[in-house]
Parts: structure tokens; C-alpha cells; sequence
């Protein structure tokens, strides 16, 4: 069912610029591939970062109307902005800092993450303010080494967690972890994280907690370690159709569809003589006599000023390559013998499947990850949404049960 496009952005221009395209029929595509590879575990739709970059809500409300039971984003705030435009769906966030919105979390029917019992008793605080019972996810630091309980601080960590269940002030709904390398298949801390987490996990099963999730794998462990399932995936970028790293494989091989296509128009197409320098600094010089495509995008729209001469972009139809640097607006293509007409698209990525590069190779172009690509996509540049689905009226029970509004 095709619905009219929308977009997250004031439409009084036309998008004649440059638009990202979102198609959603591929992230709902995405979202049944990853079911699919969970098999019996359910699958919570990571929409941190704006949905890293496509558009949080639109792809929340695809990825649940696939099959998704959960929603998570990093900040509470991101959270709170999804229930507040009707994502009413389990939903857990868990960069949380001291003096945080634990208070509207609760209200909200959050479950929240935490890392450290500083953040325990900050929510046992907001919970008896509220006289609510707030639910939490305990998150256990197996090796990453970012965010997390440090095994030598999970004991009490649990003991508080265990006292403040036998209040009514939290309920501890997960046991919950992260992947250093688990996009680099085969890498020995992987092992090493998956039976710490075990420990961890029966240490605080063996102290009373009935976590009703236990999850540890992001895409690439979804896609390559089934014994990382255990309850539930968290999947972010192979639900945007994007590969985690070129080892885990491309995303065809993935079976996974890109659902970004990033599309300028060219705004001026002019011949000019050999020998001329092209843009801020001269690091590139025509061979010939050519025609130049003025492509108006740039690093403030997150075109990488690091692909620089590098970056691929398919122009009227053919492949090109970044002439010169990368402004703040705009940069130039050489089209050698080529002719395009001003208003022709240029297209940076896309699925990749019509002679268009890809975020990916963007990536490589860039000397970064495809993820970053996707996520640094400006502000400037409207997101239009294909191929929404109507809201359902009567949305089915998910899995993991609805929030019990206490
Ligand atoms: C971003 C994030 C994910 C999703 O990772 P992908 O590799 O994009 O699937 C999962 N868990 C945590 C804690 C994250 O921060």
C-alpha cells in the first residue's frame, strides 16, 4: 500500500535541493530479515540519533508494524519526544546522566537503563515521588568498557536493586549488556563477553532477580551469533539496510535493503578549460577541456569533508568521483566528455542496486563506518518518507506485553 510521501521538514520548498529518500517498505522488509535471523527472540528497533538519521517516529511506527516489540533510543530524551508523538510500545533508553527526566521516564513507562547504582538511586528517588514502580534494566560492562556495572561492582549493584524491588519502588526488567567487536566475527573478546554476561546473569538470577528480557547483541551479533540472542536483538543499523562492517559482509549478501537514498540536483553544468583549479584550495586541476557538475551539498548537509576527491556519485547516470574539496554547501564533479543538464540528479547513495554508490562505499571513501554516513545526514536536508503504512487502528498485543500503566 503506498501512502503520500511526508517528509519531517517545512515543504514550502520543493525539495529541488536535495532530499533524503526513506523508504520504509524496506526497512519493514529489514525488520522481518532480522526476526527472521533472531528466530524465537524478539526484536527492539533502535531509533537513537533520529533513527540514525532516517526519521525517529515514521521508523519506529514501520519497524513495530513489522514485527518489532520494543523501541530504544540512547538519551531519555529521545524516548520521551517518541511517547510524546504516540510510540506506545515498550520503549528503553540508557545514556542517562545525574539529574536526568528519571521522574517523566517513569511516567512515561519507560524502562530505563542502568549502569551504576548512583543511577539506582536516582530512579528509587523518583519512584517514591511518584509512588510509582519504575521499571529498570540493569546493564553489565562484560568487557566494552564504556557504559555498564563493572563485574567487581555487580554485587552491589544487585543487592540494591534487590532491596529496592522488595520496596515497590523498581522492578528490574532486564539484564542487559554491549559488544566491543562483535562486528569483527571470530575476535576473541567476543567469547570472553558472552560468558561473562553469563556469570553476571546467573550471579543476579542466583540473588532473586526474574529479569523479563536478557540481551546482549546489536545487528552484527544478530546476524552472526546465534548464542548472543538469548531473549532479544537490538538492531539499529541492519534495519536501515546498512552492513555493520565489511567483514560481518555487504548488505546484499545480508539480504538486507538499503532504506536511505540521499539525491541532489545539479544546480549549474558549465565547460571550462584545461588546467583549471576546482574548488577552496586547488587540490584538483582539470586534465581537459570538461564540463563541471555544481552538486549542492555539503559538509553541513554531512557530505564528509574527508572524501575530499573521493567520494562517488552517480550523475545524471554515471559515475563520477568528488572533484577538489568538499565545501559547506556544494561540491563540483568532473564530467570529462560528459554533458548533464542543470536539475539532473545526482545521487550519492542509495541501495546500490542502479549504478549508485552506497553508504558503504561512502565509508570507505571517508576512512569511516557506513553508520556514520547515514547518522550525520544535516538537518538541512528533508527526510521524505515512502511507502508509510497507515497507522493501525487497533495495533496487535505484542510479545513482550503491553506496559502495565500501575
Ligand atoms: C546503538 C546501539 C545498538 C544498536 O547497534 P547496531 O550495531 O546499530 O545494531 C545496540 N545496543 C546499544 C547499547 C547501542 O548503543
Amino acid at each position: 500500500m503506498k501512502s503520500t510521501p511526508t517528509t519531517t521538514h517545512p515543504r514550502h520548498a520543493r525539495d529541488t535541493r536535495a532530499r533524503a529518500e526513506i523508504d520504509l517498505a524496506a526497512l519493514r522488509a529489514n525488520v522481518e530479515t532480522m526476526r527472521a535471523r533472531a528466530r524465537g527472540a524478539a526484536l527492539m528497533a533502535v531509533v537513537k540519533s533520529d533513527g540514525y538519521g532516517h526519521g525517529a517516529v515514521p521508523c519506529a511506527r514501520a519497524a513495530l508494524q513489522a514485527g518489532a516489540t520494543w523501541v530504544a533510543t540512547a538519551t531519555p530524551e529521545e524516548a520521551l519526544a517518541l511517547r510524546a508523538a504516540g510510540i506506545d510500545s515498550r520503549l528503553m533508553c540508557w545514556l542517562w546522566t545525574p539529574g536526568g527526566p528519571w521522574r517523566e521516564g517513569i511516567e512515561a513507562d519507560l524502562d530505563m537503563g542502568v549502569s551504576g547504582t548512583w543511577a539506582l538511586s536516582e530512579v528509587i528517588a523518583a519512584a517514591r515521588e511518584t509512588g510509582r514502580t519504575a521499571r529498570v534494566q540493569l546493564k553489565a560492562d562484560t568487557g566494552l568498557g564504556r557504559n555498564g556495572c563493572q563485574p567487581a561492582d555487580w554485587r552491589e549493584l544487585i543487592a540494591a536493586a534487590r532491596a529496592a524491588e522488595a520496596e515497590g519502588a523498581v522492578k528490574v526488567t532486564g539484564v542487559w549488556s554491549h559488544f566491543a567487536c562483535a562486528d569483527e566475527p571470530g575476535h576473541p573478546s567476543i567469547r570472553h563477553q558472552l560468558d561473562t554476561f553469563r556469570e553476571m546473569l546467573a550471579y543476579a538470577e542466583g540473588e532473586g532477580i526474574e529479569p523479563e528480557i536478557r540481551h546482549m547483541a546489536n545487528s552484527p551479533a544478530a546476524l552472526t551469533l546465534p548464542e548472543s540472542h538469548f531473549d532479544l536483538v537490538r538492531t539499529g543499523i541492519a534495519m536501515y539496510g546498512v552492513s555493520p562492517s565489511p567483514e560481518v559482509g555487504t548488505h546484499q549478501e545480508l539480504g538486507l535493503r538499503p532504506v536511505m537514498r540521499l539525491v541532489a540536483h545539479v544546480a549549474l553544468a558549465k565547460r571550462v578549460p584545461a588546467g583549471h583549479g576546482i574548488s577552496y584550495g586547488h587540490t584538483y586541476a582539470t586534465a581537459d577541456e570538461t564540463t563541471l557538475a555544481l552538486v549542492p551539498v555539503g559538509y553541513a548537509d554531512g557530505v564528509p569533508r574527508h572524501a575530499s576527491g573521493r567520494g562517488p556519485v552517480l550523475v545524471g547516470g554515471e559515475r563520477g568521483t568528488v572533484a577538489g574539496r568538499v565545501a559547506m554547501d556544494q561540491f563540483v564533479v568532473d564530467l570529462g566528455g560528459r554533458k548533464v543538464q542543470e536539475g539532473a540528479e545526482a545521487v550519492l547513495f542509495g541501495a546500490g542496486d542502479r549504478g549508485e554508490p552506497t553508504a558503504e562505499d561512502w565509508a570507505r571513501a571517508a576512512g569511516t563506518i557506513a553508520y556514520e554516513i547515514v547518522t550525520r545526514i544535516g538537518k538541512r536536508v528533508p527526510r521524505v518518507h515512502l511507502n508509510e503504512l497507515p497507522e493501525l487502528d487497533e495495533a496487535p498485543e505484542p510479545a513482550g506485553g503491553r506496559p502495565d500503566r500501575a
